[in-house]
């Protein structure tokens, strides 16, 4: 595997007693880049992901995580790979240091407990018993779990379902942070906006196989899908055209109305667009 490969998987595949779950799944991971995987529910994104963590037998194919066979983890291993679980943020009666603190001791090279405490903005909560904390809250000190041990490669399963806009917004900051710090990044969302805000890649998985991969805005040739021109007529009835040259057409709009067109509006496939089609189609 060479260095710049973080994971690498080969014809995946898993069944739970008769049925197929993932079905012969390709996928790359940089090291340092941010990869989103999406898919609609059940398309075997958690599956998928489980196994690259180490948590989930397969049945067949190759898998390399940071050059390691998940299926059979070192301790080693496990210190370089971060894991975001879905609510592990409460410890009953803990406070939200104490559980820091705690599994920063699980770790070799541990980051400071306060400092990471800070970066995902508990700090006015530190003494806080976590069972008190909101469930956004909760949700930060999961990732405070999953990156206090400073991970290689952080796995983010749905990370912001249940924020608010704001706490999505610094969530989205903190991710940024991490991955211009070095550490490479696969998360699962059902969020468009939070694949296209963060995602150096983004994978599409689609009945147990990786149906495609690309950057946000080449995703399903989005760059050349055309562009829908909408304006008013002058009897005030909405038109539109598609159009490959948006900018002719509209300088042809402005010739007929003689300046302003009324109404004016031209936009193209939002990534939601783009995917709904593509997992439609299957
Ligand atoms: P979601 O977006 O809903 O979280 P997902 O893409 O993560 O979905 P998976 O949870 O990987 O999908 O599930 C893929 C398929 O495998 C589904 O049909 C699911 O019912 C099935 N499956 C997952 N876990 C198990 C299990 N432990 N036992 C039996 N079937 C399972």
């Amino acid at each position: 595997m060479s260095d710049d490969v973080a994971i690498r998987v080969r014809g995946l595949r898993k069944t739970y007693g008769g049925s197929v779950a993932v079905a012969g799944l390709d996928l790359d991971v940089h090291r340092g880049e941010v990869f989103a995987l999406l898919g609609p529910n059940g398309a075997g994104k958690t599956t998928t992901v489980e196994i690259l963590e180490g948590y989930r037998g397969r049945d067949a194919g190759e898998v390399r995580v940071l050059d390691v066979d998940p299926a059979d983890p070192t301790r080693d291993w496990r210190g370089r790979v971060g894991i975001v679980f879905q609510g592990t943020g409460e410890f009953d009666e803990l406070s939200v240091a104490e559980v820091v603190h705690h599994f920063a001791g699980f770790y070799r090279d541990a980051d400071d407990p306060d400092k990471v405490i800070e970066r995902v903005g508990l700090t006015a909560k530190a003494g806080a018993r976590t069972h008190t904390l909101s469930g956004g809250q909760k949700r930060r000190l999961d990732v405070a779990l999953g990156i206090v041990g400073r991970p290689e490669l952080l796995f983010l399963d749905e990370p912001t379902t249940g924020f608010d806009p704001e706490a999505r917004r610094e969530f989205w900051e903190l991710i940024r942070d991490l991955a211009a710090a070095g550490t490479t990044i696969v998360l699962t969302t059902h969020y468009l906006d939070e694949a296209e805000a963060l995602a150096d890649r983004v994978g599409v998985i689609a009945g147990g196989q990786l149906v495609e991969t690309a950057a946000p805005h080449q995703l399903g040739n989005r760059q050349e899908a055309l562009a829908t021109v909408s304006w008013r007529t002058p009897d005030g009835t909405l038109d539109s055209a598609q159009s490959a040259a948006p900018t002719a057409l509209v300088a042809e709009l402005a010739a007929r109305f003689g300046g302003e067109v009324p109404g004016l509006t031209v936009s193209r496939p939002t990534l939601e667009d783009i995917y709904l089609t593509m997992i439609g189609h299957r």
